[in-house]
Protein backbone atom coordinates (compact mmCIF):
# COMPACT_ATOMS: atom_id res chain seq x y z
CA UNK A 1 0.00 0.00 0.00
CA UNK A 2 1.37 3.23 -1.04
CA UNK A 3 2.01 5.12 2.29
CA UNK A 4 -0.97 8.28 2.87
CA UNK A 5 1.59 11.19 3.29
CA UNK A 6 -1.01 14.01 3.91
CA UNK A 7 -1.88 11.30 6.93
CA UNK A 8 1.34 10.79 8.14
CA UNK A 9 2.35 14.86 8.28
CA UNK A 10 -0.67 15.32 9.68
CA UNK A 11 -0.32 12.82 12.46
CA UNK A 12 3.20 13.37 12.84
CA UNK A 13 1.98 17.16 13.42
CA UNK A 14 -0.37 16.05 16.08
CA UNK A 15 1.94 14.32 17.91
CA UNK A 16 5.05 16.72 17.83
CA UNK A 17 2.56 19.34 19.30
CA UNK A 18 1.22 16.30 22.06
CA UNK A 19 4.86 15.95 22.93
CA UNK A 20 5.45 19.40 23.57
CA UNK A 21 2.67 19.94 25.47
CA UNK A 22 3.52 17.33 27.47
CA UNK A 23 7.11 17.91 28.60
CA UNK A 24 6.07 21.73 29.00
CA UNK A 25 3.32 21.13 31.17
CA UNK A 26 4.99 17.77 33.19
CA UNK A 27 3.34 14.90 34.32
CA UNK A 28 -0.88 15.51 35.15
CA UNK A 29 -1.92 15.36 38.51
CA UNK A 30 -4.75 13.04 39.34
CA UNK A 31 -7.39 16.31 39.56
CA UNK A 32 -6.19 16.34 35.96
CA UNK A 33 -6.27 13.14 34.75
CA UNK A 34 -10.17 12.74 36.37
CA UNK A 35 -11.22 15.83 34.47
CA UNK A 36 -9.68 14.35 31.02
CA UNK A 37 -11.84 11.11 31.83
CA UNK A 38 -14.66 13.54 33.16
CA UNK A 39 -14.72 15.40 29.56
CA UNK A 40 -15.16 12.09 28.00
CA UNK A 41 -17.68 10.46 29.86
CA UNK A 42 -19.61 13.95 29.31
CA UNK A 43 -19.28 13.59 25.23
CA UNK A 44 -20.66 10.67 25.33
CA UNK A 45 -23.73 11.25 27.28
CA UNK A 46 -23.81 14.38 25.40
CA UNK A 47 -24.10 12.38 22.02
CA UNK A 48 -25.21 8.90 22.99
CA UNK A 49 -27.97 9.34 20.72
CA UNK A 50 -26.22 10.72 17.66
CA UNK A 51 -23.84 7.48 18.46
CA UNK A 52 -27.14 5.10 18.74
CA UNK A 53 -28.38 6.78 15.75
CA UNK A 54 -25.26 6.60 13.39
CA UNK A 55 -24.72 2.75 14.63
CA UNK A 56 -27.89 2.30 13.63
CA UNK A 57 -27.34 3.48 9.86
CA UNK A 58 -24.16 2.39 9.42
CA UNK A 59 -25.40 -0.89 10.57
CA UNK A 60 -28.55 -0.80 8.12
CA UNK A 61 -29.82 -2.08 11.62
CA UNK A 62 -29.01 -2.31 15.26
CA UNK A 63 -31.38 -1.34 17.94
CA UNK A 64 -30.40 1.44 19.94
CA UNK A 65 -31.00 0.16 22.95
CA UNK A 66 -28.27 -2.33 22.18
CA UNK A 67 -25.63 0.49 21.33
CA UNK A 68 -26.42 2.39 24.23
CA UNK A 69 -25.73 -0.25 26.39
CA UNK A 70 -22.53 -1.70 23.95
CA UNK A 71 -20.90 1.18 23.01
CA UNK A 72 -22.11 4.01 25.38
CA UNK A 73 -22.56 2.23 28.58
CA UNK A 74 -19.95 -0.21 27.94
CA UNK A 75 -17.26 2.93 27.73
CA UNK A 76 -18.41 4.68 30.60
CA UNK A 77 -18.25 2.09 33.11
CA UNK A 78 -14.83 1.65 31.89
CA UNK A 79 -13.99 5.22 32.15
CA UNK A 80 -15.73 5.64 35.41
CA UNK A 81 -14.18 2.98 37.09
CA UNK A 82 -10.79 4.63 36.07
CA UNK A 83 -12.09 7.95 36.91
CA UNK A 84 -12.52 6.79 40.68
CA UNK A 85 -9.48 4.07 40.58
CA UNK A 86 -6.79 6.21 39.22
CA UNK A 87 -5.22 8.20 42.33
CA UNK A 88 -5.18 4.78 44.07
CA UNK A 89 -3.33 3.26 41.15
CA UNK A 90 -1.17 6.28 40.79
CA UNK A 91 0.35 5.72 44.69
CA UNK A 92 3.87 5.06 44.41
CA UNK A 93 5.20 1.41 45.32
CA UNK A 94 7.41 1.36 48.14
CA UNK A 95 9.85 -1.61 47.62
CA UNK A 96 12.92 -3.39 49.89
CA UNK A 97 16.18 -1.59 49.58
CA UNK A 98 19.14 -4.59 49.47
CA UNK A 99 21.86 -4.85 52.48
CA UNK A 100 23.21 -3.34 54.01
CA UNK A 101 22.12 -0.23 52.00
CA UNK A 102 18.60 -0.81 53.44
CA UNK A 103 20.54 -0.33 57.10
CA UNK A 104 21.94 3.05 55.78
CA UNK A 105 18.77 4.85 55.04
CA UNK A 106 18.02 3.87 51.43
CA UNK A 107 14.72 4.18 50.23
CA UNK A 108 13.45 2.51 46.93
CA UNK A 109 9.98 2.72 45.22
CA UNK A 110 8.42 1.93 41.52
CA UNK A 111 6.70 5.12 40.17
CA UNK A 112 3.69 4.78 37.41
CA UNK A 113 4.39 7.54 35.00
CA UNK A 114 2.45 8.27 31.49
CA UNK A 115 4.71 6.84 28.82
CA UNK A 116 3.42 10.32 26.43
CA UNK A 117 0.98 9.76 23.52
CA UNK A 118 -0.72 6.96 22.82
CA UNK A 119 -2.67 5.81 19.52
CA UNK A 120 -5.45 4.00 19.22
CA UNK A 121 -6.71 2.20 16.60
CA UNK A 122 -10.62 0.43 16.77
CA UNK A 123 -12.96 -1.31 14.66
CA UNK A 124 -16.22 -1.46 13.67
CA UNK A 125 -17.86 -4.69 15.70
CA UNK A 126 -17.78 -1.91 18.55
CA UNK A 127 -16.68 1.18 17.40
CA UNK A 128 -17.03 3.52 20.19
CA UNK A 129 -15.84 0.61 22.69
CA UNK A 130 -12.68 -0.70 21.03
CA UNK A 131 -11.59 3.43 21.51
CA UNK A 132 -13.04 4.70 24.54
CA UNK A 133 -12.36 1.63 26.87
CA UNK A 134 -8.43 1.74 26.49
CA UNK A 135 -8.63 5.01 26.65
CA UNK A 136 -9.99 4.99 29.88
CA UNK A 137 -6.66 3.11 31.32
CA UNK A 138 -4.30 5.61 28.81
CA UNK A 139 -5.99 8.55 30.49
CA UNK A 140 -5.66 7.26 33.70
CA UNK A 141 -1.96 7.08 33.42
CA UNK A 142 -1.79 10.54 32.45
CA UNK A 143 -0.84 10.42 28.92
CA UNK A 144 -2.47 11.96 25.83
CA UNK A 145 -3.88 10.16 23.05
CA UNK A 146 -5.25 9.94 18.70
CA UNK A 147 -7.54 8.16 18.09
CA UNK A 148 -8.40 6.46 14.76
CA UNK A 149 -11.86 4.75 13.97
CA UNK A 150 -13.06 1.97 11.77
CA UNK A 151 -13.89 3.37 8.48
CA UNK A 152 -16.46 0.88 7.92
CA UNK A 153 -18.74 2.70 10.34
CA UNK A 154 -18.12 6.38 9.28
CA UNK A 155 -21.43 8.24 10.18
CA UNK A 156 -20.19 6.48 13.95
CA UNK A 157 -16.63 7.86 12.91
CA UNK A 158 -18.04 11.15 12.11
CA UNK A 159 -20.32 11.60 15.29
CA UNK A 160 -16.98 10.49 17.88
CA UNK A 161 -14.62 13.07 15.64
CA UNK A 162 -16.88 16.11 15.95
CA UNK A 163 -17.51 15.38 19.71
CA UNK A 164 -14.26 14.48 20.32
CA UNK A 165 -12.89 17.98 18.03
CA UNK A 166 -15.34 20.27 19.76
CA UNK A 167 -14.54 18.29 23.51
CA UNK A 168 -10.24 18.23 23.34
CA UNK A 169 -7.60 20.60 22.87
CA UNK A 170 -6.08 18.46 19.80
CA UNK A 171 -2.45 18.49 22.09
CA UNK A 172 -4.17 16.24 24.98
CA UNK A 173 -6.99 14.17 22.52
CA UNK A 174 -7.10 14.45 18.71
CA UNK A 175 -9.06 12.00 16.31
CA UNK A 176 -8.28 11.00 12.65
CA UNK A 177 -10.20 9.46 10.33
CA UNK A 178 -9.60 7.30 7.51
CA UNK A 179 -9.03 3.66 6.27
CA UNK A 180 -6.15 1.17 6.06
CA UNK A 181 -3.89 4.01 4.22
CA UNK A 182 -4.28 6.35 7.59
CA UNK A 183 -3.90 3.63 10.01
CA UNK A 184 -0.67 2.78 8.45
CA UNK A 185 0.40 6.45 8.20
CA UNK A 186 -0.41 6.60 12.00
CA UNK A 187 1.84 3.13 13.02
CA UNK A 188 4.48 3.93 11.11
CA UNK A 189 5.00 6.91 13.77
CA UNK A 190 7.15 7.25 16.74
CA UNK A 191 3.88 7.22 19.15
CA UNK A 192 5.00 5.75 22.86
CA UNK A 193 2.21 3.00 22.88
CA UNK A 194 0.28 1.66 20.16
CA UNK A 195 -3.52 0.14 20.63
CA UNK A 196 -4.84 -1.60 17.90
CA UNK A 197 -8.27 -4.52 18.25
CA UNK A 198 -8.93 -6.14 14.75
CA UNK A 199 -7.89 -9.03 13.11
CA UNK A 200 -5.14 -11.06 13.65
CA UNK A 201 -3.85 -10.23 10.10
CA UNK A 202 -3.55 -6.69 9.73
CA UNK A 203 -2.24 -7.00 13.61
CA UNK A 204 0.89 -8.48 11.72
CA UNK A 205 0.96 -4.96 9.48
CA UNK A 206 0.81 -3.10 12.33
CA UNK A 207 3.39 -4.76 15.18
CA UNK A 208 5.51 -4.81 11.54
CA UNK A 209 5.31 -0.69 11.64
CA UNK A 210 5.77 -0.45 15.04
CA UNK A 211 8.67 -2.33 14.89
CA UNK A 212 10.74 0.40 12.74
CA UNK A 213 10.34 2.49 16.08
CA UNK A 214 10.41 0.20 18.89
CA UNK A 215 6.92 1.23 19.58
CA UNK A 216 5.44 -0.91 22.49
CA UNK A 217 2.07 -2.53 21.18
CA UNK A 218 -1.35 -3.74 22.79
CA UNK A 219 -2.76 -5.70 20.06
CA UNK A 220 -6.71 -7.04 21.00
CA UNK A 221 -7.14 -9.96 18.42
CA UNK A 222 -9.61 -12.34 17.91
CA UNK A 223 -9.64 -15.83 16.43
CA UNK A 224 -12.04 -18.83 16.74
CA UNK A 225 -13.73 -18.92 20.48
CA UNK A 226 -14.28 -22.56 21.54
CA UNK A 227 -17.11 -24.00 23.77
CA UNK A 228 -17.45 -27.09 25.42
CA UNK A 229 -20.46 -29.06 26.37
CA UNK A 230 -19.14 -31.43 28.97
CA UNK A 231 -20.32 -33.93 31.25
CA UNK A 232 -23.23 -33.60 33.02
CA UNK A 233 -23.99 -30.03 31.09
CA UNK A 234 -27.68 -28.79 31.28
CA UNK A 235 -28.22 -28.44 27.49
CA UNK A 236 -31.07 -25.98 27.48
CA UNK A 237 -29.05 -23.81 29.67
CA UNK A 238 -26.23 -23.69 27.86
CA UNK A 239 -28.27 -23.50 24.42
CA UNK A 240 -30.04 -20.23 26.04
CA UNK A 241 -26.78 -19.03 27.48
CA UNK A 242 -24.66 -19.44 23.70
CA UNK A 243 -28.00 -18.19 21.86
CA UNK A 244 -27.55 -14.80 23.93
CA UNK A 245 -24.11 -14.49 23.43
CA UNK A 246 -24.36 -15.60 19.41
CA UNK A 247 -27.24 -13.25 18.95
CA UNK A 248 -25.49 -10.16 20.82
CA UNK A 249 -24.55 -8.43 17.72
CA UNK A 250 -25.26 -10.70 15.18
CA UNK A 251 -22.48 -13.18 16.46
CA UNK A 252 -19.91 -9.91 15.81
CA UNK A 253 -18.28 -9.76 18.46
CA UNK A 254 -14.66 -10.97 19.03
CA UNK A 255 -14.99 -13.19 22.21
CA UNK A 256 -18.59 -14.23 20.30
CA UNK A 257 -18.80 -18.51 20.79
CA UNK A 258 -17.25 -19.92 17.77
CA UNK A 259 -17.14 -23.90 17.66
CA UNK A 260 -19.21 -25.57 19.72
CA UNK A 261 -17.66 -28.96 20.93
CA UNK A 262 -20.35 -31.49 22.46
CA UNK A 263 -20.21 -35.18 23.30
CA UNK A 264 -21.56 -36.84 20.13
CA UNK A 265 -24.67 -38.89 21.48
CA UNK A 266 -25.75 -35.57 22.74
CA UNK A 267 -25.50 -33.51 19.40
CA UNK A 268 -29.03 -33.72 18.04
CA UNK A 269 -30.22 -32.53 21.12
CA UNK A 270 -28.53 -29.67 21.35
CA UNK A 271 -28.91 -28.90 18.16
CA UNK A 272 -32.90 -28.90 18.80
CA UNK A 273 -32.31 -26.61 21.79
CA UNK A 274 -30.01 -24.39 20.40
CA UNK A 275 -32.76 -23.81 17.73
CA UNK A 276 -35.38 -23.59 20.38
CA UNK A 277 -33.54 -20.97 22.11
CA UNK A 278 -32.19 -18.85 19.86
CA UNK A 279 -36.04 -18.68 17.74
CA UNK A 280 -36.83 -17.60 21.28
CA UNK A 281 -34.62 -14.26 21.09
CA UNK A 282 -35.62 -13.97 16.91
CA UNK A 283 -38.31 -15.62 16.15
CA UNK A 284 -38.65 -14.03 12.63
CA UNK A 285 -35.64 -12.14 10.99
CA UNK A 286 -35.61 -9.82 7.47
CA UNK A 287 -38.45 -7.38 9.14
CA UNK A 288 -36.58 -7.62 12.72
CA UNK A 289 -35.37 -4.53 14.53
CA UNK A 290 -34.32 -6.69 17.39
CA UNK A 291 -31.65 -8.78 14.96
CA UNK A 292 -28.43 -6.82 14.62
CA UNK A 293 -27.16 -6.66 10.49
CA UNK A 294 -24.23 -7.85 9.41
CA UNK A 295 -22.20 -4.61 8.97
CA UNK A 296 -21.42 -4.82 4.74
CA UNK A 297 -22.19 -6.80 1.87
CA UNK A 298 -18.25 -8.20 1.67
CA UNK A 299 -18.54 -8.89 5.19
CA UNK A 300 -22.19 -10.69 4.43
CA UNK A 301 -20.87 -12.51 1.46
CA UNK A 302 -18.01 -13.52 3.50
CA UNK A 303 -20.05 -15.31 6.58
CA UNK A 304 -22.44 -16.75 3.48
CA UNK A 305 -19.97 -18.04 2.10
CA UNK A 306 -18.49 -20.32 4.95
CA UNK A 307 -21.14 -21.35 5.10
CA UNK A 308 -22.09 -22.47 1.55
CA UNK A 309 -18.75 -24.27 1.26
CA UNK A 310 -19.26 -26.06 4.19
CA UNK A 311 -22.81 -27.38 2.96
CA UNK A 312 -20.84 -28.27 -0.17
CA UNK A 313 -17.98 -30.26 1.57
CA UNK A 314 -20.75 -32.47 3.00
CA UNK A 315 -22.02 -30.54 6.41
CA UNK A 316 -25.72 -30.25 7.47
CA UNK A 317 -26.96 -26.77 7.90
CA UNK A 318 -29.94 -26.05 10.06
CA UNK A 319 -31.35 -22.71 10.54
CA UNK A 320 -32.73 -21.33 13.35
CA UNK A 321 -35.07 -19.43 12.78
CA UNK A 322 -36.60 -22.10 10.27
CA UNK A 323 -36.58 -19.03 7.67
CA UNK A 324 -34.83 -18.14 3.67
CA UNK A 325 -31.87 -16.31 4.27
CA UNK A 326 -33.33 -12.66 3.42
CA UNK A 327 -32.28 -11.12 0.13
CA UNK A 328 -33.14 -7.49 1.19
CA UNK A 329 -31.33 -6.76 4.01
CA UNK A 330 -28.01 -8.39 5.89
CA UNK A 331 -30.14 -9.50 8.94
CA UNK A 332 -29.40 -12.94 9.01
CA UNK A 333 -31.01 -16.00 10.84
CA UNK A 334 -28.14 -18.37 12.65
CA UNK A 335 -26.68 -20.68 10.61
CA UNK A 336 -25.15 -24.14 13.02
CA UNK A 337 -22.59 -25.75 10.62
CA UNK A 338 -22.81 -29.64 11.98
CA UNK A 339 -19.76 -31.42 11.97
CA UNK A 340 -18.08 -29.57 8.79
CA UNK A 341 -15.12 -31.26 7.64
CA UNK A 342 -11.47 -30.50 8.42
CA UNK A 343 -10.91 -29.07 5.01
CA UNK A 344 -13.92 -26.66 5.33
CA UNK A 345 -12.98 -22.61 5.59
CA UNK A 346 -15.34 -22.13 8.71
CA UNK A 347 -13.31 -24.95 10.58
CA UNK A 348 -9.88 -22.41 9.88
CA UNK A 349 -11.18 -18.61 9.56
CA UNK A 350 -13.16 -16.78 12.51
CA UNK A 351 -16.89 -16.54 11.72
CA UNK A 352 -17.69 -13.13 13.48
CA UNK A 353 -21.27 -13.58 11.99
CA UNK A 354 -24.48 -15.28 12.83
CA UNK A 355 -23.00 -19.00 12.31
CA UNK A 356 -21.45 -21.52 14.25
CA UNK A 357 -19.66 -24.34 13.93
CA UNK A 358 -21.36 -27.50 16.26
CA UNK A 359 -18.66 -30.78 16.30
CA UNK A 360 -19.22 -33.69 18.42
CA UNK A 361 -16.91 -35.45 19.98
CA UNK A 362 -16.11 -39.25 22.04
CA UNK A 363 -13.26 -38.09 24.29
CA UNK A 364 -12.74 -34.37 26.21
CA UNK A 365 -8.98 -35.33 25.93
CA UNK A 366 -9.78 -35.28 21.79
CA UNK A 367 -11.72 -31.53 22.34
CA UNK A 368 -8.60 -30.83 24.57
CA UNK A 369 -6.14 -31.89 21.89
CA UNK A 370 -7.98 -30.08 18.98
CA UNK A 371 -7.85 -26.61 20.93
CA UNK A 372 -4.12 -27.20 21.51
CA UNK A 373 -3.43 -27.70 17.98
CA UNK A 374 -4.75 -24.68 16.99
CA UNK A 375 -4.02 -20.71 17.50
CA UNK A 376 -4.52 -19.55 20.92
CA UNK A 377 -8.03 -18.79 21.13
CA UNK A 378 -9.17 -15.34 22.87
CA UNK A 379 -12.01 -16.94 24.84
CA UNK A 380 -13.25 -20.17 25.97
CA UNK A 381 -16.33 -21.22 27.50
CA UNK A 382 -16.91 -24.34 29.26
CA UNK A 383 -20.18 -26.12 30.69
CA UNK A 384 -20.59 -28.80 33.18
CA UNK A 385 -20.75 -30.47 36.48
CA UNK A 386 -17.57 -32.47 36.45
CA UNK A 387 -15.02 -30.58 38.72
CA UNK A 388 -11.96 -33.02 36.99
CA UNK A 389 -13.35 -32.27 33.33
CA UNK A 390 -13.53 -28.91 34.28
CA UNK A 391 -10.10 -28.09 35.73
CA UNK A 392 -8.63 -30.85 33.01
CA UNK A 393 -9.86 -27.99 30.34
CA UNK A 394 -8.76 -24.98 31.93
CA UNK A 395 -5.19 -25.95 33.04
CA UNK A 396 -4.35 -28.19 29.74
CA UNK A 397 -5.59 -24.80 27.57
CA UNK A 398 -4.81 -21.54 26.92
CA UNK A 399 -6.41 -18.72 26.02
CA UNK A 400 -7.30 -15.14 26.58
CA UNK A 401 -9.63 -15.58 29.16
CA UNK A 402 -12.53 -18.14 30.43
CA UNK A 403 -16.25 -18.20 31.44
CA UNK A 404 -17.47 -20.97 33.28
CA UNK A 405 -21.28 -21.52 33.21
CA UNK A 406 -22.09 -19.11 30.92
CA UNK A 407 -20.46 -16.77 27.41
CA UNK A 408 -18.56 -13.99 26.96
CA UNK A 409 -18.86 -12.51 31.14
CA UNK A 410 -15.14 -12.43 31.68
CA UNK A 411 -14.53 -9.03 29.55
CA UNK A 412 -17.05 -7.53 31.36
CA UNK A 413 -15.11 -7.86 34.53
CA UNK A 414 -14.03 -3.99 35.35
CA UNK A 415 -11.05 -4.88 37.31
CA UNK A 416 -9.65 -7.67 35.40
CA UNK A 417 -7.47 -7.29 32.61
CA UNK A 418 -9.44 -8.51 29.01
CA UNK A 419 -7.30 -9.55 25.89
CA UNK A 420 -5.23 -12.12 24.26
CA UNK A 421 -2.43 -14.40 24.21
CA UNK A 422 -0.38 -15.92 21.08
CA UNK A 423 -2.58 -15.47 18.18
CA UNK A 424 -5.17 -13.56 19.78
CA UNK A 425 -3.13 -10.69 21.00
CA UNK A 426 -0.79 -9.20 23.38
CA UNK A 427 -1.02 -6.82 26.42
CA UNK A 428 -4.19 -6.18 28.20
CA UNK A 429 -6.43 -3.47 29.68
CA UNK A 430 -9.21 -3.14 31.98
CA UNK A 431 -8.86 -1.76 35.67
CA UNK A 432 -5.72 -1.05 37.10
CA UNK A 433 -3.95 -3.56 34.45
CA UNK A 434 -5.30 -0.93 31.87
CA UNK A 435 -3.17 1.50 33.91
CA UNK A 436 -0.21 -0.50 34.71
CA UNK A 437 -0.44 -1.52 30.56
CA UNK A 438 -0.32 2.49 29.24
CA UNK A 439 2.32 3.30 32.62
CA UNK A 440 6.25 2.79 32.62
CA UNK A 441 7.02 1.46 35.53
CA UNK A 442 10.26 3.58 36.86
CA UNK A 443 12.36 2.18 39.62
CA UNK A 444 13.57 4.68 41.87
CA UNK A 445 16.63 4.20 44.37
CA UNK A 446 17.34 7.16 46.46
CA UNK A 447 20.79 6.65 48.57
CA UNK A 448 21.25 7.47 52.06
CA UNK A 449 24.19 8.41 54.31
CA UNK A 450 28.07 8.47 53.52
CA UNK A 451 29.28 5.79 50.97
CA UNK A 452 31.27 3.27 53.18
CA UNK A 453 32.41 0.71 50.13
CA UNK A 454 35.91 1.99 50.31
CA UNK A 455 35.88 1.37 54.12
CA UNK A 456 34.89 -2.38 53.79
CA UNK A 457 37.41 -3.17 51.18
CA UNK A 458 35.00 -3.29 48.08
CA UNK A 459 37.19 -0.42 45.72
CA UNK A 460 39.84 -1.38 43.81
CA UNK A 461 42.55 -1.99 44.42
CA UNK A 462 41.32 -5.27 44.97
CA UNK A 463 42.86 -7.49 48.22
CA UNK A 464 42.46 -11.00 48.84
CA UNK A 465 40.24 -9.86 52.11
CA UNK A 466 37.42 -8.77 49.33
CA UNK A 467 37.88 -11.97 47.22
CA UNK A 468 37.02 -13.94 50.41
CA UNK A 469 34.23 -11.92 51.28
CA UNK A 470 32.76 -12.51 47.50
CA UNK A 471 33.26 -16.13 48.12
CA UNK A 472 32.18 -16.40 51.35
CA UNK A 473 28.62 -15.01 49.19
CA UNK A 474 28.72 -17.58 46.31
CA UNK A 475 25.94 -19.76 48.42
CA UNK A 476 22.49 -22.01 47.33
P1 LIG B 1 -9.59 -5.01 10.84
O1 LIG B 1 -8.30 -5.61 11.25
O2 LIG B 1 -10.04 -5.17 9.43
O3 LIG B 1 -9.60 -3.42 11.09
C1 LIG B 1 -9.36 -2.85 12.37
C2 LIG B 1 -8.76 -1.48 12.22
O4 LIG B 1 -7.52 -1.63 11.56
C3 LIG B 1 -9.58 -0.47 11.39
O5 LIG B 1 -9.61 0.77 12.08
C4 LIG B 1 -8.78 -0.35 10.11
O6 LIG B 1 -8.84 0.91 9.51
C5 LIG B 1 -7.37 -0.61 10.60
N1 LIG B 1 -6.44 -1.07 9.56
C6 LIG B 1 -6.72 -1.63 8.37
N2 LIG B 1 -5.58 -1.86 7.68
C7 LIG B 1 -4.56 -1.45 8.46
C8 LIG B 1 -3.14 -1.43 8.31
N3 LIG B 1 -2.55 -1.87 7.22
N4 LIG B 1 -2.41 -0.96 9.34
C9 LIG B 1 -3.00 -0.53 10.46
N5 LIG B 1 -4.33 -0.53 10.67
C10 LIG B 1 -5.11 -0.98 9.68
O7 LIG B 1 -10.67 -5.58 11.87
P2 LIG B 1 -12.24 -5.37 11.86
O8 LIG B 1 -12.83 -6.09 10.69
O9 LIG B 1 -12.58 -3.93 12.05
O10 LIG B 1 -12.62 -6.14 13.22
C11 LIG B 1 -12.81 -7.53 13.27
C12 LIG B 1 -11.68 -8.22 13.98
O11 LIG B 1 -11.37 -7.55 15.19
C13 LIG B 1 -12.05 -9.65 14.38
O12 LIG B 1 -10.95 -10.50 14.16
C14 LIG B 1 -12.34 -9.52 15.87
O13 LIG B 1 -12.19 -10.72 16.59
C15 LIG B 1 -11.35 -8.49 16.28
N6 LIG B 1 -11.76 -7.79 17.50
C16 LIG B 1 -11.05 -7.98 18.62
C17 LIG B 1 -11.43 -7.36 19.81
C18 LIG B 1 -10.66 -7.56 21.08
O14 LIG B 1 -10.88 -6.79 22.00
N7 LIG B 1 -9.76 -8.52 21.16
C19 LIG B 1 -12.56 -6.53 19.82
C20 LIG B 1 -13.27 -6.35 18.64
C21 LIG B 1 -12.87 -7.00 17.48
Amino acid sequence: MDRNIEAHDQISTILDRQRTARIAAGEPDAAERRARIQQVIDLLVDRADDLAKALDVDFGGRPEGYSLMNDVVGSITALKYSRDHLETWMAPDERPVFAPYDQLGATARVLHQPKGTVGIIGTWNAPVYTLMSPLAGVFAAGNRAVLKPSELVPRTAEVLADAVSAAFDPEVLAIVTGGPDVADALTSLPFDHLVFTGSSAVGKLVMANAATNLVPVTLELGGKSPTIIGAGADLADAAHRIAVGKATNGGQICVSPDTVHVPADRLDDFVDELRAAYTALHPTVEDNPDVVAIVDDRHAARVDGYVADAARLGARIETAPDVAVPQSTRRRPLRMVIDPPAEAVIRREEVFGPALVLLGYDDIDEVIDAINAGPNPLALYYFGTDPAEQAAVVDRTLSGGVTVGDVMMHPGLQDAPFGGVGSSGMGHYNGREGFLQFSHARSVFRSAGPDLRGEWGMLPPYTEQFRAMMAAQVTR
